[in-house]
């Protein structure tokens, strides 16, 4: 199950508040980097204070892994370019060392050479020579601190030479490209070499019983590996895999208990530590049960290995960290939502027989980040709902959360960048995007985490996983298309969610506009669609749009040579909305694989060339990073004379360059080679 929702990549002309709150920080090849603001933060008590601190400490501790998930040169590829970057001697004015700098800059990004959203490999614009000379600088004690044991210089800068400059070499780190060996074609660092997609499979298949109910999330923390022949597991835990990094997040989680709000959240941590010492996955299911039970914590987060979008085969997990609290006032809409939950179940446009009798435990908060960390970081999602094992999902229900504070940065610092005076047909759609598209964001992303997610079942019998690499692609699309159905609802109007019923026009037109173009701002020229959110964003406008053909209900209009969406009927885009959900929830239901695949590889995939390449010329004009990471703030201890502390201060002064260096520094502690 995908449970990450990421940020449109676009517009909200929001009225420009006066807020000095410096949001930009720092802007490289695709990549704007801003800051985001932890309000409230001061309101929280000092035990909750310390609380956010120590597990913010513990967030931080986990960057490495990810690294090394990600790609197994990534550390010492990284440890390499900052050694370079903190010691270089020679003019810093050059090209080469300029181009090197955003090479650094973008690693950061990624974590690891492959771009966080594409996953293909960037490749440097510096020249090799520039790279060769830059380690001829370093000294024997530096080089030692790079390279593989016993190797020399020579060798340690041809091999890396390669990795870094041939196109050809790790190019994906994820590929979801069917008709090939998946394992082999993923540069990603979850299975050990000349191992095959067959032979996990089949590893993987011999492990599970299909007619268990209570099944674990087999493989999720482990890497597979070949020895003496054989395939074993090797386990992310203290004396496994990762054991440093994981010995030092546990040590600040044994701090943070200290300062737990409540026995519930004390034996959460508790329970998440035995995990972490234990690597068992019967702990982590119970973990993931206490964890959802946690209602009453202002003080709440995400810390290990959570997410499966890396491992093309959705079973192995990146390890991520979010640290936040509840932002009580925004809280109360979502409130709303989860307590009807039933009622939007019971309406539903699905098929009886797929429907929730009982919609279990939906809750739903907002939320403000204090700490993004792992594979939430610099790239972080607005949403997230958690836990993801289907069986926990039934019977305990999900926590579901929205990101405030970092869809009010995204929002802040796109004010009057010009994106809607661009691509919008005209001051009608704008005008609304002013009044309404703030608040209908907002309002979609919670329709889709705290219902879109939990509505729907499975037939019995059904295996969840029965659409494979199509099933991220065809979740994000139920969950996605829940919320626009629900979104044109007078029901909606009712409940005081939005102020108008004029208001969702400006959801559905921005998400047309997104899925059928401005969306390919995010796709380089030549290439298909291939993330799993811009697949299911770009289904769901392309089928609109063609079923919507004979009655003209979404148009391209040529303006001076350029396109524009117009949305001609937008009652009759609902109901369209309302029949792709049926057809998506029946596929899910019946574990359609056919199904999934014709919807995701007629609509989702392929791209307009032509369209593509004008979309390009246009949003370059507009000179603006179509992807965005954060920084995070710096939290201090402050002291009185005798030691004891008396708060925990905020500051936001530190710059990209400097946050990353300083992790390196103080929360590095892999080996090169894990
Ligand atoms: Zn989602």
């Amino acid at each position: 199950m995908s449970t990450l929702t990421m940020a449109n990549p676009s517009l909200n002309n929001l009225e420009a508040a006066e807020n000095k709150f410096n949001y930009r920080v720092d802007k490289f090849a695709d990549i704007e980097i801003l800051r985001y603001q932890v309000t409230d933060f001061e309101k929280l008590s000092l035990s909750q204070k310390l609380l956010v601190y120590y597990l913010s400490e513990a967030a931080l501790e986990g960057r490495d892994i990810l690294y090394d998930q990600n790609h197994k040169n990534n550390l010492s590829i990284r440890r390499t370019m900052e050694t370079i970057y903190l010691s270089y001697k020679e003019d810093k004015n050059t090209t080469d060392f300029k181009n090197f700098t955003t090479y650094l800059k973008q690693i950061w990004m990624g974590n690891g050479i492959h771009h966080h959203y594409s996953e293909d490999k960037f490749t440097p614009h510096f020249t090799p020579l520039f790279l060769s000379n830059a380690i001829n600088q370093l000294s024997a004690k530096q080089l030692a601190a790079v390279t593989l044991p016993n190797e020399t210089k020579e060798n340690f800068i041809k091999r890396i030479s390669k990795i870094i400059f041939d196109a050809t070499l790790y190019p994906k780190r994820t590929n979801q490209q069917d008709g090939v060996d998946l394992i082999q074609t993923s540069a990603n660092n979850y299975y050990g070499d000349g191992i095959s997609q067959t032979e996990v499979e089949q590893f993987y298949a011999a492990m599970k019983n299909p007619a268990e109910t209570k099944p674990i999330s087999y493989g999720l923390n482990s890497k597979l590996v070949k020895e003496n022949g054989k395939l074993v597991e090797k386990t992310y835990r203290i004396g496994g895999m990762y054991s440093a990094a994981i010995t030092r997040i546990v040590g600040w989680l044994n701090k943070a208990l200290a300062y737990t709000e409540n026995d519930k959240q004390k034996q959460v941590i508790n329970k998440l530590i035995s995990y972490y010492q234990t690597g068992d996955l019967h702990t982590f299911d119970q973990y993931a049960i206490q964890w959802v039970g946690d209602l009453a914590s202002q003080v709440d987060f995400v810390n290990g290995f959570t997410e499966s979008y890396g491992d093309p085969l959705g079973m192995k997990a990146s390890w991520e960290s979010i640290v936040n609290f509840k932002n009580i006032e925004a809280t109360k809409r979502t409130e709303i939502i989860s307590s009807n939950a039933q009622w939007f179940e019971n309406n539903s446009p699905i098929d009886a027989q797929f429907k929730k009798e009982k919609v279990k435990g939906v809750s739903a908060k907002v939320i403000t980040a204090a700490i993004l960390a792992g594979d939430c970081y610099p790239s972080t999602p607005i949403g997230v709902n958690l836990p993801n094992a289907n069986w926990i999902r039934a019977e305990y229900g999900s926590k579901s959360v929205t990101i405030e504070n970092i869809t009010e940065a995204y929002d802040q610092a796109a004010l009057g960048n010009g994106f809607a005076e661009e691509f919008m047909w005209s001051d009608t759609e704008r005008e609304r995007a002013k009044q309404f598209a703030s608040q209908t964001n907002n309002l979609h992303t919670d329709l889709h985490e705290c219902l879109g997610h939990g509505s729907g079942k499975l037939l019995e019998g059904v295996d969840p996983d029965a659409l494979k690499a199509y099933g991220s692609t065809i979740e994000e699309a139920r969950a996605d298309l829940f919320g626009l159905y629900y979104m044109a609802d007078s029901k909606i109007i009712e409940l005081g969610l939005l102020p108008s019923i004029e208001a969702y026009k400006a959801e559905y037109y921005q998400f047309i506009m997104n899925g059928l173009m401005t969306q390919l701002t995010r796709v380089k020229s030549g290439k298909n669609i291939e993330e799993a959110h811009m697949r299911n964003r770009q289904l769901i406008a392309a089928w609109v749009y063609e079923k919507g053909k004979p009655e003209n209900v979404i148009e391209f209009k040529v303006r001076n040579g350029e396109n524009f969406i117009v949305v001609n009927n937008y009652e009759k885009l609902r109901s369209l909305f309302g029949n792709l959900l049926a057809e998506i929830q029946r596929i899910k239901s019946t574990g359609d694989w056919e199904g999934a695949k014709n919807l995701v590889e007629t609509y989702a995939i392929q791209v307009d060339t032509k369209l593509h390449q004008e979309v390009l010329q246009r949003y370059e004009k507009l000179n603006l990073a179509p992807y965005k990471g954060f920084v995070n703030p710096v939290y201090s201890l402050q002291k009185d004379s005798q030691g004891n502390v008396t708060d925990v201060k905020v500051d936001y002064t530190e710059t990209y360059v400097q946050q990353h260096l300083r992790y390196s520094k103080n929360y590095s502690v892999l080996p090169n080679y894990n």
